[in-house]
C-alpha cells in the first residue's frame, strides 16, 4: 500500500486556510492530520469541520504547531510573514515539507528561511497556480524578445482585505520581466513598492495595485510601445487553484533533498 502523507494546515480560519482544508479532505492522496490557528482565536479547541459550519472532521484546531507538525509529513502555510518564519523552524525540526504561500515577506525574512532549508524541503511561491507560473515563463520570453521601446507595466487587482501591495504574484511577474530584459528589478523599478511615484525612466518596470470587493486575483503584464501593445493576462476566479497547487507541492516534496524550491520546480515548467 502506498503511504498517504499527513498534512497540517496553518491559519485554519483564513480564506486560504479553509480552502486548503476542503482541498486536503477531498483528496485521496493526502490526509488532514492537524490544523493550527493563533493563540486566542475562538476556533482553538474546536473540531475544525464544526468551526467551518459543517460536519465534524475529527481534527481539533490547536495553537501548538510543533505538536501538530510532529504527526505530519507536510505543512501547508498561508498565514503571515512572522508566523511563517516560526513555522519554518518548527517544520524543519519535525522534518516536514513546508509549503509557503504567505506573501509580503521582506528580503531579510526570506533570507532567514535558509537555516530551516538545510534540514527540510521548503517550497515557496507567491502564487501556486499552474496558470500564473506559466504566465511567469511567458513574461520572461516576451520581455527577452522585445527591446526597450516597450515599456513594461504590471497591473494587479485583489480584494480589499489584502495586506500587501503590489502582490507577491506581481513581484514574480516583474522579476521575470526584468530577467528576460537582462536587468536588475531593484534598479529599474523605483516606482515599484509604493505604486505611482517618480517619473518613468526608459527601461523602468511599473507596478499598479487595485484593491476592491471580492477580486480573487487578476494580473496583467502590459508591454507598450509606440504603435502597438501586448497584454499577457491571468484571471483567478476561485482560490481552489492556489490550494490545489499547494497540495501538489506538498506531495511533490516528499523524499526530495532538503533545500528551497518553487512552483517552477514542482510543475516542471
Ligand atoms: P487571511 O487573513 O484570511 O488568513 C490568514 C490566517 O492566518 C488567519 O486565519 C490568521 O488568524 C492566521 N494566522 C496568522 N498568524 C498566525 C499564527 N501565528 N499561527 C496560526 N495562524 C496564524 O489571509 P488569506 O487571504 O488566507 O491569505 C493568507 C496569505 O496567503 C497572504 O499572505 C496572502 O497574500 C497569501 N496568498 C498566497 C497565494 C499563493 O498562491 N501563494 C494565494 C492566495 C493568498
Amino acid at each position: 500500500m502506498t503511504h498517504i502523507p499527513g498534512i497540517v494546515i496553518t491559519g485554519a480560519s483564513g480564506r486560504m486556510g479553509q480552502m486548503l482544508i476542503r482541498t486536503v479532505t477531498d483528496s485521496d492522496q493526502a490526509r488532514l492530520v492537524g490544523v493550527v490557528e493563533r493563540t486566542g482565536h475562538d476556533w482553538v479547541g474546536q473540531d475544525v469541520g464544526v468551526a467551518m459550519g459543517g460536519a465534524a472532521l475529527g481534527v481539533t484546531v490547536t495553537d501548538d504547531p510543533l505538536e501538530a507538525f510532529a504527526q505530519a509529513q507536510a505543512v501547508i502555510d498561508f498565514t503571515a510573514p512572522e508566523a511563517t518564519l516560526e513555522f519554518a523552524a518548527l517544520a524543519a525540526q519535525a522534518r516536514c515539507v513546508h509549503v509557503i504561500g504567505t506573501t509580503g515577506m521582506s528580503d531579510e525574512q526570506i533570507a532567514a528561511l535558509e537555516p530551516a532549508s538545510r534540514h527540510a524541503v521548503i517550497v515557496r511561491a507567491g502564487n501556486m497556480s499552474l496558470g500564473v507560473n506559466l504566465l511567469v515563463q511567458l513574461t520572461k520570453k516576451v520581455a527577452a524578445a522585445l527591446d526597450e521601446d516597450f515599456d513594461i507595466e504590471v497591473i494587479e487587482g485583489h480584494h480589499h482585505h489584502k495586506v500587501d501591495a503590489p502582490s507577491g504574484t506581481a513581484l514574480m511577474l516583474g522579476e521575470a520581466a526584468a530577467e528576460g530584459r537582462g536587468v536588475d528589478l531593484a534598479e529599474v523599478s523605483d516606482r515599484g513598492r509604493d505604486g505611482m511615484t517618480g517619473a518613468r525612466k526608459r527601461g523602468d518596470i511599473g507596478f499598479h495595485a487595485i484593491r476592491g470587493g471580492d477580486i480573487v486575483g487578476e494580473h496583467d503584464v502590459l508591454f507598450a510601445a509606440p504603435g502597438e501593445r501586448i497584454v499577457l493576462r491571468h484571471l483567478a476566479t476561485d482560490r481552489a487553484i492556489f490550494a490545489r497547487g499547494a497540495l501538489k507541492a506538498a506531495l511533490w516534496g516528499q523524499g526530495k533533498a532538503p533545500g528551497q524550491y518553487d512552483m517552477v520546480d514542482v510543475l516542471g515548467l
